[in-house]
């Protein structure tokens, strides 16, 4: 397949106009477009066609019990696919359009392809404009999930797209680098109006518990789950975002970490805050030491995380060692992503 990629920075432009109404028309037609989004690319095609669905799976090396996002033009479309409570209006008034995904009880509009056969399904409005306006031209929801092949970062730009999708969909609009850089938040709306977080991303815990107090985390959001425990998210369960190089997170402070690592035999990389990065060169080659944005910035660390452990496999480091995020707010998002980077090796020093 050939896979025409388009590169749009402003909306209104007539060049821009033009690519999206083709974009519009080959999602209608059952094709795959990878779009823009404020948290990571997504891979596009006509919810509401079990075939066009189907062709996601394929291009992604998905596996099928693993569901996909409807996307939605306008907060109040998702009454078309999903059955909607006042708990979601609440969300989508706080949130929405933004990086916040929520889950409840499918229609039968929504073909179970897009659900992996699950009864419910995962509906987001998302905020960048490009987005936006390709959701407007397509005139149909979109069912995305990232587009990495499976087990890859999430990509947050095109050039990651199209190391991984090139021949595999019919087009992909770059829109510059995502803003936040991790997938949506997820949550769960539970039968008495309760959540449950799924994945944690840029909608933290305590701007979720400001508009619904009652708040659970479900186990897989910060911990491996035991061996045939049944998992909320079909996503958590598989090993993600991994580098092909050995990926350790260390849980200890900077004399720690240096005295841990030094005694391993290899190339050793560094992934550092930028505060520790004179200290941690003081004991390695500085092109060992990979900046990953300041300590207390986890928005910056956010943003840079994919792009880095993408990065990472391109230097010949036989292991790589990284701090372990805090868990709150934003950083349980980091934590989140962190500990199935590095297939849950962690070493507590
Ligand atoms: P991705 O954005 O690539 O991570 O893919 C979509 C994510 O949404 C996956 O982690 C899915 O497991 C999750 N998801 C989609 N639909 C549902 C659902 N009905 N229930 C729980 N999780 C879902
Ligand atoms: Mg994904």
């Amino acid at each position: 397949m050939k896979t025409e990629i388009y590169e749009i920075r402003c909306v209104d432009s007539e060049a821009a106009q033009n690519a999206l109404a083709r974009a519009g028309d080959i999602l209608r037609r059952g094709g795959l477009v990878v779009f823009p989004t404020e948290t990571v690319y997504g891979l596009g095609a006509d919810a509401t066609d079990a075939t066009a669905a189907s062709r996601i799976y394929t291009a992604k090396g998905r596996p099928s019990d693993n569901p996909l996002i409807v996307h939605v033009e306008a907060p109040e479309d998702a009454q078309k696919y999903a059955v909607t409570n006042e708990v979601y209006d609440r969300l989508a008034t706080a949130f929405m359009p933004g990086p916040l995904t929520v889950i409840m009880p499918v229609k039968p509009t929504i073909p179970s392809t897009v659900t992996a056969g699950l009864s419910t399904v995962a509906v987001r409005c998302p905020s960048h404009p490009v987005a936006r306006a390709l959701l407007c031209a397509a005139g149909v929801p979109i069912a995305a999930p990232s587009a990495n092949l499976s087990g890859s970062p999430s990509p947050t730009c095109a050039r990651h797209v199209a190391e991984d999708m090139m021949g595999r969909v019919d087009m992909i609009l770059d829109g510059g680098d995502s803003e936040i850089g991790l997938e949506s938040t997820i949550v769960k709306i539970e039968e008495d109006g309760s959540l449950t977080l799924l994945r944690p991303g840029a909608v933290t815990p305590s701007m979720l518990m400001e508009i619904v107090p009652e708040l659970h985390i479900a186990d897989a959001v910060l911990a491996a789950l035991p061996e045939g425990q049944t998992v909320l998210s079909p996503g958590m369960k598989y090993r993600h975002y991994a580098p092909k190089t050995t990926f350790i997170l260390l849980d200890g402070t900077r004399e720690q970490i240096t005295a841990y690592a030094k005694k391993r035999k290899g190339k050793i990389g560094i992934l550092c805050y930028k505060e520790d990065f004179d200290f941690f060169s003081t004991y390695f080659p500085a092109d060992q030491c990979i900046i990953w944005g300041k300590r207390e910035d986890t928005r910056e660390q956010a943003k840079r995380l994919f792009t880095l452990l993408r990065e990472m496999d391109k230097l010949s480091f036989d292991c790589i060692f990284a701090p372990l995020p805090p868990r709150e707010e934003m950083g349980m998002a980091l934590y989140n992503r962190m500990i199935r980077a590095a297939a849950h090796q962690i070493v507590h020093l």
